[in-house]
């Protein structure tokens, strides 16, 4: 609203009608909490239109009855832009709020709103409302308000379907693996026969198998594909929804990759036990760019206006009224199928296909974050050191030096022989710690030793303070003649 040309609109005046309806109206004690008196009319409002602007100057009871003449508030409402300003007399400021958040006197609640004939018609004609009381005014700005936030909101919301495009099928063969591979509770399903039923039927491989003496919950194997499974009476045995698993999805996509999280579950309707259904959610979208920065999309809620995908990152989930922390398992299997061609390109330096490949569940995400921070953990993984990678994929922080480049020994501050050595105890951290001061006094520990003092969780700073009087093995030594005297003192 252009504020230099609203100035230069004289407001509508107080009349002496309104003075003669304002001095017959006096105060009388109030029924309401909070306020002391009350008028029958506790605001004037006059009314006019002019260059396409509806201008409503306010008079306040007390003020008018003392004598003033002019107004405490000047509204200005803009219909061709669907806009609205309230000009503030005594502090000679405008204000954005609406009539409702402006500030009142007390007696403002219980009591009226005068407004003559003439101008109630005059609110009509030009908001196109029914009655022209004050009410009109308010629901007409709380109409403009929330127009204006929807507009806001399908700014982002825009700019966030836009970056879904780009977001690819789900594939064809994805309730079958998941079925197959996700879903870890599985059943056979039998009919009661007099004499033991002999067979059943697999959830996980859909076939009828032969079995053996089934108890009701019991547990056994499925003698074709060999799942793990629980025996179920077909007749016995309510609807079934597993516990919710993870299943993550990774894509290409225009950007780069998309990772992608679902909640899922199998669901076997009562009586129709030979049917799994997969159910599957997906919760978390993950892009990342050639540099693998993340941009983390979640679904959700969006202002109370309905679910969808939403940027940043959410704990807490809400469904109707109630909040809750979504104890989406982050945990889960990945789908394997599109790894090969991603290897060849964007995962190629990752190591993310061989920690995949390692691991029968595990966090994408927390691994790539690991080697954004470490990009050694490649090479680590790649070397065969499972244990270490799995530690430094957890801490990355525990690899605190800069990172040289060049040959994984190097990088790791130890020699080709301590590498091999660290591979063969499937050594983790506190063992590459120990390598690394090995190479640094030139000294050789026997990895029994090395293996005790990390059993007793002991590492080389802990040392430190006795080690230059005493060797490695006089310290264990030592140790051990200590326990053993406390332990026959006892
Ligand atoms: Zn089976």
């Amino acid at each position: 609203m252009k504020k230099k040309e609203l100035m230069k609109i004289d407001p509508p005046e107080f009349t002496p009608y309104l003075k003669r309806i304002a001095k017959k109206d006096g105060p009388v004690k109030s029924q309401y909490w909070g306020a002391d008196k009350n008028y029958k009319y506790g605001k004037y409002l006059r009314v006019k239109e002019e260059k396409g602007y509806l201008v409503v100057s306010v008079f306040l009871a007390q003020f008018v009855r003392a004598g003033a003449k002019h107004p405490v508030y000047v509204l200005y409402i803009d219909k061709r832009t669907n806009d609205f300003i309230t000009f503030e007399t005594d502090t000679g400021k405008w204000r954005k709020s609406m009539l409702y958040n402006l500030d009142w006197p007390r007696y403002m609640y219980g009591s009226g709103t005068y407004i003559s004939r003439r101008d109630k018609k005059l609110v009509c004609r030009y908001l196109e409302t029914e009655t022209g009381e004050y009410k009109e005014l308010e629901r007409y700005q709380l109409r403009v308000r929330e127009q204006q936030l929807t507009a806001r909101h399908k700014k982002k919301t825009d700019v966030w379907d836009e970056v879904m495009k780009q977001v690819p099928g789900i594939p064809k063969d994805w309730e079958r693996w998941i079925l197959k591979n996700v879903i870890s509770k599985h059943y056979i399903f039998y009919k009661y026969k007099r004499g033991g039923a002999t067979e059943g039927y697999c959830t996980h491989c859909g076939r009828i198998v032969p079995i053996k003496e089934p108890k009701y919950n019991g547990s056994g194997i499925c003698s074709r594909c060999g799942q793990e499974i629980n025996f179920k009476s077909v007749d016995k045995s309510k609807s079934i929804w597993t516990e919710t698993e993870a299943a993550y999805l990774i894509q290409r996509c225009r950007k780069g990759i998309i990772l992608r999280l679902f909640e899922v579950r199998m669901v076997l309707g009562k009586g129709d036990f030979y049917n799994p259904e997969i159910w599957y959610s997906e919760v978390k979208r993950i892009f990342y760019d050639d540099q693998f920065r993340e941009d983390p999309y979640y679904y959700g809620d969006f202002k109370n206006k309905g679910t969808r995908w939403i940027a940043g990152e959410s704990d807490s989930r809400r469904v109707g009224f109630y909040y809750y922390y979504s104890c989406s398992p982050i945990y889960g299997k990945v789908y394997p199928r599109t790894l090969p061609d991603l290897e060849k390109k964007e995962l190629m330096r990752t190591g993310l296909r061989q920690w995949i490949q390692g691991n029968t569940i595990l966090n994408p995400r927390k691994y790539l974050g690991a080697w954004r921070k470490i990009p050694v953990l490649e090479q680590i993984i790649k070397a065969g050191l499972t244990r270490l990678a799995g530690e430094l994929v957890e801490n990355p922080e525990k690899l605190v030096w800069k990172d040289s480049t060049g040959e994984l020994a190097k990088r790791l501050r130890i020699d080709k022989a301590k590498l091999k050595r660290l591979r063969k105890m499937d050594g983790g951290f506190h063992v590459l710690c120990w390598l690394q001061q090995e190479k640094k006094e030139d000294i050789c520990l026997p990895d029994e030793l090395i293996v005790w003092f990390i059993g007793n969780d002991i590492l080389p700073k802990d040392l430190a303070f006795i080690h230059d009087r005493m060797s490695y093995v006089q310290i264990k030594n030592y140790l051990v003649r200590q326990n053993n005297n406390f332990s026959e003192s006892q």
